[in-house]
């Protein structure tokens, strides 16, 4: 083999492997991550303003791709509200044993306070409700003597050997009279060797009256805990899409749209948040991604298609469900809509949600990624109230919701970064929905 030879053998291939178009887009998701999952975005929460600073920002990419409003004024938001609660303050906690020993927690790691939980501040005796306790008389009357001096129960399922025994403790937690709160022992799983996961979190509309906290199993013994928890509860929380399109050349009155989530959980006290890198700041990469392709005017679409970056959807799908009762156009306009939630991954392919509603559809990205050897699988899956689709399908607007499947298993923790999120299929993910696209909008 002569070195000319040898030489393209080697760096030919590597030269004509990259496709030139798209060669920029996984550093440019990577970026965009980065961006979205900074201590400045506050995890896109309720705290400091994050889902605010994220909306701002989406906006700002937007205006710089010329996309064009579809709201009456020129703005890209629509506004909407809801009640929240969260954790903008003090969040310490410190385990205390008999003999005096004393541990600080770390929260997120090995303390996890319920997203519904109010403010507590103070020094609290522990009575531990396990199922020695069940059965045992005296033990039932010294545990409700316990209650009565104002403490927090820590319910060991640990010991647990029947189905009874766990209805009665859980009745028991279900009905507390004079406790100041509840404390749960768990096992932390390794996400990866820097990131423990004690469970995952969630955020929530109400305030509960007490407490619930998630704890180390090894804390299972304390006797005491000495903890400051500032909750704040939000009655009217004002947060926004942020909606664009492209319009199309020959059917700008028929529309295909991509969407994405930007908020995530936001904080945890004032030094912990969550920063949702797969969840959903890659999404929100794609939908910038593939803003970007369309604004180009050599790849100027049919049919107009439209980019909505939804707020509140880890409240409870709030931001889409907000759209579908206020849309900016008739739904159904909508030839077909793409919903891109935790696309950070794809070791292990993809799965489509309401795969077995739209076969058509379905077998089309199937040929599709046979055709190019994008990804090892596309799993279908039926109808599923999970993400930002679901008011799309309820109001019969042909829709897919796209998800990855392998790679690191971080979901609604802290240890969901930007530095352990692959990307590793994002360029495929992206050929596989423009090729998708193409096909629908030349439909
Ligand atoms: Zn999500």
């Amino acid at each position: 083999m002569s070195a000319a030879k040898l030489y393209c053998h080697l760096f030919c291939g590597i030269l004509f492997s990259i496709n030139p178009l798209f060669s920029q887009n996984r550093a440019d998701a990577k970026k965009i991550v980065d961006t979205l999952t900074s201590p400045s975005m506050h995890g896109r929460g309720y705290v400091a303003g994050g889902d605010k600073i994220a909306a701002a920002y989406i906006s700002e990419q937007f205006k710089g791709l010329k996309l064009i409003s579809l709201n009456q004024s020129s703005s890209y938001f629509q506004k909407f509200s809801f009640p929240v609660n969260t954790f903008p303050g003090e969040m310490e906690m410190t385990f205390v044993w008999s003999n005096k020993k004393r541990e600080i927690g770390q929260a997120g790691k090995n303390f996890l306070v319920s997203c519904e939980s109010p403010s507590i501040k103070g020094k609290f005796l522990v009575i531990r409700l396990d199922s020695s306790v069940v059965y045992n008389i005296e033990k039932l009357r010294l545990f409700k003597n316990g209650l009565s001096k104002k403490s927090f129960i820590l319910v060991d399922t640990g010991g647990v050997r029947t189905k009874e025994e766990l209805t009665y403790l859980t009745n028991f937690i279900k009905y507390p009279r004079g406790i100041k709160g509840i404390l749960i022992p768990a096992n932390s799983v390794t996400i990866t060797d820097a990131c423990l996961k004690l469970s995952t979190w969630d955020v929530s509309m109400k305030q509960s009256s007490i407490p619930t906290i998630m704890i180390d199993y090894r804390f299972r013994n304390i006797d005491q805990i000495d903890i400051n928890i500032e909750s704040k509860f939000l009655k009217n929380h004002i947060s926004q899409n942020v909606i664009a399109c492209v319009t199309g050349k020959n059917n700008p009155d028929s529309f295909i749209v991509f969407t994405a989530h930007y908020d995530h959980l936001g904080h945890m006290g004032k030094s912990v948040y969550f920063p949702g890198a797969n969840d959903n700041a890659s999404g929100v990469a794609m939908l910038l991604s593939l803003a970007k392709y369309y604004a180009l005017p050599e790849h100027k679409p049919n049919c107009t298609v439209v980019f909505m970056a939804f707020g509140g959807e880890e409240v409870g799908l709030l931001g889409s469900m907000y759209y579908a009762s206020h849309p900016f156009f008739e739904m159904n306009k909508i030839k077909f809509l793409i919903n891109m939630d935790i696309l950070g991954t794809g070791d292990e392919g993809i799965t489509v949600v309401n795969a077995t509603l739209f076969e058509k559809e379905f077998k089309l990205l199937q040929e599709i990624n046979s055709e190019n050897n994008y990804l090892s699988v596309i799993k279908p899956r039926g109808k599923a109230a999970i993400s930002d689709h679901y008011y799309f399908t309820e109001a019969k607007v042909p829709s897919f919701y796209i998800y990855t499947l392998g790679g690191i298993k971080a979901y609604h923790d802290i240890c969901d970064r930007k530095e352990t999120l692959s990307l590793v299929k994002f360029e495929e993910i992206f050929n596989l929905l423009r090729n998708f696209t193409a096909k629908i909008d030349n439909q």
